[in-house]
C-alpha cells in the first residue's frame, strides 16, 4: 500500500497539470485511474474492487508498476497496453471465489489452491467475452505458469505447459511484479515484507518460477532512479491515455452487432462457390483469370494454383465446338463476353480430368457496372457428359427401331407408320404422292452362285442408289429381304415411274464387284394415291405392278392405277350430304377401251385391294359390298367406317354398234353407289366417300366418264 501511495504521489508529481490526484490512497484514486486506463471496461474491475478489494488493489498496484518497468525496458506502445490491461483483469476471476479462501491465511490446502488456480482461468473466461485484444487474453492464460513449466501449487511438472520464454513476456513480467506486490503488502495471514527481503525471494524462485533474466531486470529497474520513469507512466495514465485506442479493446455494451450484408453475402458467395458442382471462373477484363473454383478443379483437373493470376485462353481447356472444331480466341465465348458484352450459352467439348474430351453447356456472363463498362466475365461449365450419352443412347434406340441394320434405310415397321400418315396427308392437301416397290431380280441364283455375302453387297448396292434418288419428303425403305420401297411425295404416277426408269437403269449397269463384276436387275411396281386409297389398297396396287413386271420378264417397270390428278378433275362436292332422299348416293357411266373380259380383269384388282366383297354376279351385273374407313390420322367422328353398296352393269360395245363383231372393243359400265345400312344415309361426308369411291373405281379401270347422272342430277329416285 505503501508503495502504490508513493506511487501515485510521484504520478501526482510528475503530472504536473494532472487532476489532482487525492492525498489519500483510496476507491476513488483507484477509480480514477481505472477508469482513464480501462475506460468502458472499468466496470469489470469495479466488480472486483466490489468483491475484494485487497485483490483489486493489488491488481491496479501491479498494472502501474508493470507499466512503469515497461517503460524503463523501453516495450513499444502496444506491448505496454496490453500488459497494463491483462495486469489490472489478472485476478478478475476472484469474483467467482469464495469469501472463505480469499481470506484464508496461507498455506492453502490443495482444493483450495485449486480454486485459485480456476480463478485465473475465469478471469480468462470472462474477458473472453469482452476484449477483443488475444494478445491480451494470452498474456492473461499464462501469469501462473511456473518458467520451468511446473503447477505452481504442487510443484509438479506438466508435460506440454508452456514454458520458459514461450511464456509471453507480459505473463512472465506480470509473474514477477504481482510476488513482488504480494510479499510487500499487509495480508490478515502475514504482515509484509521487507523489499531486499521480497527481491531475495524473486531470486529463490529465479529458473523455477521466474524468469531469471526478468528477476535480475526487476531487481535492476527496483533501485533505479524512477523519476522519468513515473513521469511518463504519469501522463500516460493521466493525460494522453486516447479514449477511443482505450476502449478499442472492448467489446463491451455492444450486442454482438449482426454481420453487415456485405460480409454476409461475401460468406455466402464464398461458400457457395466452393460447393458449386459446376464449375465457375472469373475472367477480369484484362483476360486474367481470377478465380478458379473446386467445381473448375474437378472438371478440368487443374489446380487453381496453376490458373490464378495467368491469361484466359480457350486453349487452356482445348475448348471445341459441336463439330469437334477448336475454338479460336477470335469465337471463346470468355473473349465475346469481354468484348461485346453479350452473354452466350453453347454445348462445348473441353478436356476432361483424365484428358479426354467432356462435353459441357458453358454459360459465359459479362460483369459490367452500373456505367455499363466491362468488368469481366464468369464463365460456368455444366458436366453435359451424361445428357449427351443420354441423348445418344437415345439416338441409337430410335435408329434402331426404325432403321434397317444392313442398309441404314427404314425399316419395315417405319414404312408402315409413315405410310399412312404420308397417304393422309397427302389426300388432305389434294396432292399426288405414289409409292415404287421394289424387288431383286432371281436372287435366289445370286446367293446360290456368289453366296449371302455377294448378295448382301447387290442389297446394299440398290440401298444406295435409292438414298441417292431420295428426294426431300421421300422416304426409302427396306420392305423385306430384298424387298425395298419408296414413298415419293408431291409425285404423280408418270414422274414416279421416270424415276424408276433411271434406278433400275442404274442398277443394270452397276457392277457388282462381288458377283465378278456382274449387275444385278431389278423389277418396279408403281402406283399413285388413288382417292379413296388407304395405304393396305395402295400397298396392293403397287405390289400387283410389281408382280406384272415380274411376270412381263423382271427388269422393267410397271404403273398401275390413274392418279387422282391424272384421272382428271374431283366430282363437285356441292351436292347435299344429306341423303336421306336418295336411293343411291352417286350414279356413273364409265367408258374403258377394252372388252368386258378385260374390264372384268382391271375389277379383281379393285375388288381385292379394297376387299370387297361380292355380293352378286349375274351377267354382267356385279353387287359389291365395301367397308371404307379412313386411314388413322384423319380419324374423326365423319371418317368412322362406311359400308357402300356398289351396283355395276358392264356392257361391251364396239364400233358399229353393241355386240357388233367389227371394231375395237369398249366396256361400258354403269355405277351406281349406295349406303349399305340405311342409317348411314344421314351421316356426314358420306357423299364425298362415295364419290371417292367411284373416283378410284375409274382410276383401277382406267375408264372416262360418259355421262353426267350423279344424285345431285334429275335422275335421283328412290331406292325401292
Ligand atoms: P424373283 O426375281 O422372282 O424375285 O426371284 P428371286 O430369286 O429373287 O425370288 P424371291 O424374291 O422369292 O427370293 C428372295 C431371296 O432373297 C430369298 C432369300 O434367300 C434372299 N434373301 C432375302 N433376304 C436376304 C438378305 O438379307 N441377304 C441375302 N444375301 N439374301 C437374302
Ligand atoms: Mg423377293
Ligand atoms: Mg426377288
Amino acid at each position: 500500500m505503501a508503495e502504490l501511495g508513493s506511487l501515485l504521489r510521484e504520478l501526482e508529481t510528475a503530472a504536473g497539470t494532472c487532476p489532482p490526484i487525492p492525498e489519500v490512497f483510496g476507491a476513488e484514486t483507484d477509480n480514477q485511474l481505472v477508469q482513464v486506463r480501462l475506460g468502458i471496461a472499468s466496470s469489470l474491475f469495479a466488480a472486483l474492487q466490489c468483491k475484494h478489494p485487497p485483490t483489486a488493489g493489488h491488481s491496479l498496484r501491479v498494472a502501474l508498476t508493470c507499466s512503469a518497468w515497461a517503460t524503463q525496458m523501453g516495450l513499444d506502445e502496444q506491448q505496454r497496453d496490453y500488459l497494463e490491461i491483462a495486469a489490472l483483469l489478472h485476478d478478475l476471476g476472484m469474483i467467482g471465489t469464495p469469501d472463505g479462501i480469499l481470506a484464508k491465511p496461507l498455506p492453502l490446502s490443495r482444493e483450495e489452491a485449486a480454486v485459485i488456480a480456476q480463478s485465473r482461468r475465469m478471469s480468462l473466461e470472462i474477458l473472453r467475452h469482452s476484449c477483443s485484444a488475444l494478445e491480451i487474453l494470452e498474456i492473461i492464460e499464462h501469469v501462473s505458469d511456473w518458467y520451468d513449466g511446473s503447477d505452481w501449487y504442487d510443484g509438479n511438472s506438466t508435460p506440454g505447459r508452456a514454458r520458459g520464454t514461450d511464456i509471453p513476456l507480459g505473463a512472465r513480467m506480470i509473474a514477477v511484479v504481482e510476488a513482488f506486490d504480494a510479499m510487500t503488502t499487509d495480508h490478515v495471514y502475514r504482515p509484509a515484507m521487507p523489499h531486499e527481503r521480497a527481491v531475495s525471494e524473486l531470486y529463490d524462485g529465479a529458473g523455477t518460477q521466474f524468469d531469471p533474466e526478468l528477476v535480475r531486470r526487476f531487481s535492476e529497474f527496483r533501485v533505479a532512479d524512477r523519476r522519468a520513469v513515473h513521469e511518463a507512466v504519469a501522463w500516460r495514465w493521466l493525460r494522453t491515455l486516447d479514449p477511443e485506442v482505450v476502449n478499442s479493446y472492448w467489446e463491451l455494451n455492444c450486442v454482438p452487432a449482426p454481420p453487415r450484408p456485405a460480409d454476409t453475402d461475401s460468406l455466402f458467395q464464398a461458400k457457395l462457390l466452393e460447393n458449386m458442382y459446376d464449375a465457375v471462373v472469373f475472367v477480369d477484363a484484362h483476360g486474367v483469370v481470377t478465380l478458379w473454383n473446386r467445381g473448375a478443379e474437378r472438371l478440368t483437373g487443374i489446380p487453381s494454383s496453376s490458373v490464378l493470376q495467368r491469361q484466359w485462353h480457350p486453349e487452356l481447356l482445348k475448348m471445341a465446338d459441336e463439330k469437334r472444331q477448336s475454338v479460336t480466341e477470335a469465337d471463346c465465348p470468355v473473349t465475346c463476353a469481354l468484348r461485346s458484352g453479350v452473354q452466350s450459352l453453347r454445348r462445348l467439348t473441353i478436356s476432361g480430368r483424365s484428358e479426354q474430351p467432356v462435353a459441357v453447356d458453358s454459360h459465359t456472363i459479362p460483369v459490367t457496372n452500373a456505367t455499363g463498362t466491362t468488368l469481366g466475365a464468369i464463365l460456368l461449365f455444366h458436366d453435359a457428359s451424361s445428357e449427351t450419352s443420354l441423348e445418344q443412347r437415345c439416338q441409337n434406340l430410335h435408329e434402331k427401331a426404325t432403321q434397317d441394320a444392313l442398309t441404314q434405310v427404314a425399316n419395315r415397321a417405319e414404312f408402315d407408320r409413315v405410310h399412312e400418315m404420308f397417304v393422309a396427308a397427302h389426300q388432305e392437301q389434294g396432292v399426288p404422292c405414289s409409292l415404287i416397290m421394289m424387288d431383286l431380280d432371281r436372287f435366289k441364283q445370286v446367293n446360290d452362285t456368289y453366296g449371302h455375302q455377294a448378295g448382301d453387297r447387290a442389297i446394299i448396292s440398290l440401298a444406295t442408289l435409292l438414298k441417292g434418288a431420295r428426294q426431300p419428303g421421300d422416304l426409302v425403305a427396306r420392305y423385306g429381304g430384298e424387298e425395298f420401297v419408296m414413298l415419293c411425295a408431291d409425285c404423280d404416277n408418270a414422274t414416279a415411274s421416270r424415276r424408276a426408269e433411271q434406278i433400275r437403269r442404274a442398277l443394270a449397269q452397276m457392277p457388282q464387284p462381288a458377283m465378278d463384276g456382274r449387275p444385278v436387275t431389278a423389277s418396279f411396281g408403281i402406283t399413285e394415291v388413288q382417292p379413296g386409297d388407304t395405304p393396305e389398297t395402295m400397298l396392293r396396287r403397287a405390289d400387283r405392278a410389281l408382280l406384272m413386271a415380274k411376270s412381263q420378264g423382271r427388269n422393267q417397270v410397271v404403273q398401275l392405277g390413274v392418279g387422282a390428278m391424272a384421272a382428271g378433275e374431283r366430282a363437285p362436292r356441292a351436292c347435299s350430304d344429306t341423303a336421306a332422299d336418295a336411293p343411291y348416293l352417286i350414279q356413273k357411266t364409265f367408258v374403258t377401251p377394252v372388252p368386258v373380259k378385260m374390264a372384268i380383269e382391271k375389277l379383281r384388282g379393285f375388288v381385292s385391294d379394297r376387299k370387297a366383297r361380292i355380293l352378286n354376279t349375274e351377267a354382267h351385273r356385279v353387287t359389291l359390298e365395301i367397308h371404307d374407313s379412313r386411314p388413322g390420322r384423319l380419324r374423326r367422328l365423319t371418317d368412322r367406317s362406311l359400308a357402300f353398296r356398289l351396283e355395276l352393269r358392264l356392257s361391251e360395245h364396239r364400233d358399229g354398234g353393241a355386240g357388233s363383231g367389227g371394231g375395237a372393243a369398249r366396256t361400258e359400265m354403269r355405277v351406281r353407289i349406295s349406303p349399305s345400312r340405311t342409317r348411314d344415309r344421314r351421316r356426314q361426308g358420306i357423299a364425298d366417300r362415295a364419290r371417292d369411291m367411284l373416283a378410284s373405281l375409274r382410276s383401277y379401270l382406267m375408264a372416262t366418264e360418259v355421262e353426267s347422272d350423279d344424285a345431285s342430277s334429275a335422275t335421283r329416285r328412290p331406292l325401292s
